[in-house]
């Protein structure tokens, strides 16, 4: 006779083994920490020695959950900026903060308050992937839930590691220390293949082959990155990271929003499995993805809530409905992603996706006892009928609420019972949570206020000389003007010819200075472009003007290089007025009475204006090195035949343009 310590009776027992077995008067026996029999209630009564028995009470017993991709954490930063593009609220706004927030201390509380989140929606496993991860695993153990925990990878520096070598590191010691762990899978996590580097994407693929451990990264989630790669290297992204070895590790790719057939095949052929995260990519119009077609490609793809700050709960009673409804409509078919489809792909499926259906995922001996009860007797969830045994499907996925879930038992251990946590205290953590929130808020209300902070946040800027010393006129033949240049007695140094296209933002606090958002292509003497630069420049306003036309300014000067397009910054940035400014530039770096200067013969495309302008520019940190350049401009204006050109202000195209 086995021996349990705990048998579960009278409840409709959905098994998700591979008969999709149903048990309307069922029972289950637990022992330590796995499932030792599955039966009716008669038959293991009649069986199982059993030192506790519980009766369920008529309610569904399900295999607990499986939310296939999370970044947990965030749940101390949900809410904090809603309604905005991916890159602009990754980018802008996720990313500095959390290097300035993300500690160990973050990350452990922010996991706990995800845990209880999770199992009160029946959650009973997920994947993670965030800083800090040792963190995150010791409170995901310490409540008692079972993960796949990703230690984050990235190119630029991250809250845990100044480089992406360091991470690594950081990822071989908590594998090492986690391999063996009853309810923690450490897994190592390259954020994206736009976040990384082909070395990179290598270097934790051997890490995860070494260790035979899950490689948890986002894969195609939005058009752009898929457009941004087939411009870049010809082809889409997975076969891409195929190239880089990606795929030879136990893949987990969370979205998949925008992968073609031909991928879906080769990530199927590779055992990779896939997240689809419905409410994040529906919130952040990410797009659908091709769940139908995935599934119909064989691949194993699971269920996700996606990080707590873009969907923004951590319901998976939510998330497996749109998974549903979703597909349908995409595809206007409502026979696509029946329930019984969506249940496997959150529990049985979704296991496999994450490359832990040895221990869970089912309700079959041998298995780890993850599960949950769920009430399905409630107003919104009757009657029921008994025709058809798979009916419960529907009523799981289209009627049940995640507060229908009463108890979740995680590796033989109950973590919730008739609707109380057994292992978190919540209210001290929301006080704490309450605590960041306050701090947070104080940092970005600061930053908000401050173009040059903003600047610097996403990625560092510049100072430069702050002193500039320039004249500019309106010229009436330009030819003249260069055959003086050409032939005159100055000697050039380099000379550039390019196309200048300039977005000038600007703030209702004039004090904050211009952004400047400027693309140089360079041109050849074919009239080709052979380079782009990007650039974006804030200018302060003029502190202080000396001799007539502003020959002299001082101001602030910051630079930072432009890598991530006009709109993205329009989107960040969010300027009160914003002008276009396009010339023609031809540009000589000359020197003059020993002095270097720049020298730009400007036509303007736009705003059109029939005459063509003269720069003399030369910037410096000293007054009296700026000082002395000024006294000689005028000088070198006199070579070049302009001495009694109009001179006009600095702001003149600007002022024009606005
Ligand atoms: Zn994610």
């Amino acid at each position: 006779m086995p021996h349990a310590d705990t048998l579960l009776t009278h409840a409709t027992v959905v098994t998700m083994d591979p008969d999709f077995r149903i048990i309307p008067d069922g029972a289950v026996a637990i022992h330590g920490q796995v499932i030792v029999a599955v039966g009716t209630s008669a038959e293991l009564e009649a069986k199982v020695d059993a030192a506790q028995v519980l009766d369920c009470g008529g309610k569904a017993l399900i295999p607990g959950l499986v939310n296939a991709h999370t970044h947990a954490s965030m749940t101390l930063l949900r809410g904090l900026e809603d309604d905005r593009r991916l890159d602009v609220w990754l980018l802008g706004y996720m990313m500095p903060v959390e290097r300035e927030f993300v500690s160990p201390e973050f990350c452990r509380l922010g996991a706990k308050l995800a845990c209880a989140e999770m199992i009160r929606s029946g959650i009973t496993s997920f994947a993670d992937m965030y800083y800090y991860e040792e963190a995150v695993a010791e409170a995901v153990a310490e409540v008692g839930m079972r993960a796949v925990c990703g230690q984050t990878v990235l190119k630029f520096p991250s809250p845990d590691a100044d480089s992406w070598e360091d991470s690594l590191d950081a990822a071989r010691g908590f594998i090492e220390r986690w391999k063996d762990h009853d309810l923690i899978v450490p897994a190592i996590s390259p954020h994206a293949p736009y976040t990384c580097t082909a070395e990179i994407l290598r270097a934790c693929a051997e890490l995860a082959k070494e260790y035979d451990v899950p490689l948890h990264t986002h894969i195609s989630e939005t058009a752009q990155e898929v457009e941004q790669w087939r411009e870049t290297y010809d082809m889409p992204v997975v076969p891409w990271v195929k190239k880089q070895g990606l795929l030879e590790a136990k893949v987990i790719a969370a979205h998949c929003v925008h992968i073609d057939s031909g991928e879906m095949h080769t990530l199927e052929h590779a055992h990779a499995g896939v997240a689809h995260n419905p409410s994040s990519n529906l919130k952040l119009a990410s797009g659908f993805a091709p769940v139908t077609q995935m599934l119909e490609a064989g691949l194993n793809v699971g269920v996700g809530t996606d990080g707590p700050s873009s969907n923004n709960d951590l319901d998976m009673f939510e998330e497996i409905r749109l998974a549903s409804f979703v597909a349908k409509a995409v595809t206007r078919d409502p026979t696509t992603l029946p329930a019984r489809k969506v249940f496997e792909m959150a529990t049985s499926m979704g296991a496999r996706a994450l490359h832990i259906d040895h221990l869970t995922g089912s309700l079959e001996p041998g298995k780890r006892a993850d599960l949950a009860l769920v009430d399905l007797n409630t107003v919104h969830n009757l009657p029921r009928f008994d025709r058809d045994p798979d009916a419960i499907y529907a009523r799981l996925i289209y009627a049940a609420k995640s507060t229908d879930v009463t108890d979740v038992m995680v590796n033989g251990r109950w973590l919730m019972q008739a609707g109380e946590l057994k292992t978190v205290d919540v209210p001290p953590l929301l006080v704490a949570a309450a605590e960041y929130a306050k701090k947070i808020d104080t940092f970005l209300v600061e930053r908000e206020g401050s173009v040059l902070s903003k600047l610097v946040a996403i990625g560092g800027a510049e100072q430069q000389e702050s002193y500039e010393v320039q004249i500019k006129v309106r010229l009436d033949d330009p030819d003249d003007v260069m055959d003086n240049l050409v032939h005159g007695p100055l000697r050039i140094i380099r000379h550039a010819h390019y196309l200048e296209y300039d977005n000038y933002f600007e703030f209702d606090d004039r004090d904050q200075g211009r952004l400047r958002h400027r693309e140089d292509d360079f041109v050849d003497d074919k009239g080709e472009v052979t380079n782009v630069r990007y650039r974006l420049t804030l200018i302060g306003p003029a502190a202080e003007r000396e001799f007539p036309n502003s020959v002299l300014l001082s101001r602030s000067r910051f630079i930072a290089p432009a890598t991530l397009g006009l709109r993205f910054y329009r989107e960040y940035f969010r300027p009160e007025v914003e002008f276009p400014v396009h010339k023609d530039r031809l540009r000589w770096l000359i020197q003059f009475d020993g002095v270097e200067f720049f020298i730009n013969i400007d036509r303007l495309l736009e705003p059109r204006l029939p005459d063509s302008f003269l720069e003399i520019k030369t910037r410096t940190w000293s007054r009296r090195d700026a000082e002395e350049k000024a006294e000689r401009i005028l000088g070198l204006l006199n070579v070049l035949g302009l001495g009694s050109a109009e001179v006009v202000p600095d702001e003149y195209i600007q002022l024009i343009a606005e």
